[in-house]
């Protein structure tokens, strides 16, 4: 059905450019290579998970060595995961294990609120040591490469962004159903069966649920793409966890500078965390990155965004310019966010991304 309401979702399958810069997201997809977590689970890390915090971060690193190893002769065809026995415990064994632990002391984001969630303290976002779900279904409305997108939309987030579409869920950390791993994983399992051509983790935001998702994902029979869909001010821990368990990294840049991050999102070193993030997410996977253009601030977040990204994550990077703001939930306290984004503004956005040199832009 989606295919009639979305013929741009099949058109994609023969776009070069989408193919060029998601050429294993698309294998994943079509069942020609597995999912990067159905690759960690065949790592070995032989290691006994009581061991101290030193031991597992350093027996993580070596294992990540051996993934893209493994992940390298599986792309070329030379090992087939079939063939391998798994041996435990393995490398998403460990991230599990290592995302419980940062769970009682939380910082898996930037805010590093050092709460112990295990106890029942709570940080920033709210969000508990169990994960709640507002809603989880196949969601036709992301970029066309994704769509069939089984999307599961978890309250609470990290930011406190006044101009949020989502914001009922996003700032009701004690909304929604609470799930479990297992649940998750047979609901992943059962999606995929319907037509799911990826795992989508949103919110609100997936960073205060990683501990969840690494645990589904481990209990996940089956090969499907998983996409990480986030504001991107993970910590450098949870980036760690995320290397070799995210097919595509769905990312967020939202604005070009500090001062506007603070002023709409009430959050702290904003660039540096969010453009670290850009830089490990691409060398570990593939990405999508999405810019929403805010009335008013093109020349200060839309021109340093897509300035950044041509520089950094290069001219065939797969950019989302998206037009598609209203003025929600508090936007209407900030003058300049009172209206919705202008043609005129979205041309100039275009415009920029044509003279950086940015040559997949999706609008
Ligand atoms: S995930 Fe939540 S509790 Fe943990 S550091 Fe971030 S805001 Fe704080």
């Amino acid at each position: 059905m989606w295919r009639i309401f979305r013929p741009d979702t099949v058109e994609v399958l023969s776009d070069e450019k989408a193919r060029g810069a998601l050429g294993r997201y698309f294998a994943v997809m079509e069942n020609m290579l597995p999912a990067r977590f159905q690759v960690c689970k065949h790592v070995g890390v032989g290691i006994d998970l009581s061991a101290s915090d030193e031991e597992l971060w350093s027996t993580h690193e070596r294992g990540l060595k051996k993934f893209r190893k493994l992940l390298a002769d599986v792309d070329k065809g030379k090992t087939k995961l079939k063939n391998l026995k798994q041996t435990e415990p393995s490398l998403l064994d460990l991230k599990v294990e290592l995302a419980k632990r940062i769970l009682r002391s939380c910082h898996f984001c930037e805010r590093r609120c050092g709460v112990d969630r295990t106890e029942g303290e709570k940080g920033t976002c709210g969000v508990g040591e169990r994960s709640r779900v507002a809603s989880e279904f196949m969601h036709h409305g992301e970029e066309p490469e994704l769509v069939p997108s089984y999307t599961i939309f978890f309250n609470g987030c990290t930011f406190k962004c006044c101009l949020c579409q989502n914001w009922d869920i996003s700032q009701d950390p004690k909304g929604g159903v609470e799930v479990s791993p297992q649940t998750l994983a047979k609901l992943i399992e059962a999606n995929r069966r319907e037509g799911a051509r990826n795992v989508n983790w949103v919110g609100g935001e997936p960073t205060p649920n990683l501990h969840v998702i690494l645990a589904a994902l481990n209990e996940c029979k089956t090969s499907i793409p998983s996409v990480w869909n986030s504001n991107f001010f993970m910590s450098l821990e949870s980036m760690k966890l995320l290397f070799g368990t995210q097919d595509v990294f769905l990312t967020d840049l939202k604005y070009g500078n500090d001062a506007c991050a603070l002023r709409y999102s009430k959050v702290n070193n904003y660039w540096e965390v969010v453009t670290r993030n850009h830089r490990l997410a691409y060398a570990d996977a593939e990405l999508i990155i999405r810019h929403l253009v805010l009335p008013n601030n093109v020349e200060c977040c839309t021109r340093p965004v897509l300035e950044w990204i041509a520089r950094n994550l290069g001219s065939t990077a797969r950019t989302n310019i998206m037009p598609q703001f209203r003025p929600e939930y508090k936007a209407r306290e900030f003058e300049e966010l009172r209206r919705r984004t202008t043609a005129d503004e979205m041309d100039a956005a275009l415009k920029i991304a044509r003279e950086v040199g940015l040559e997949n832009v999706i609008s």
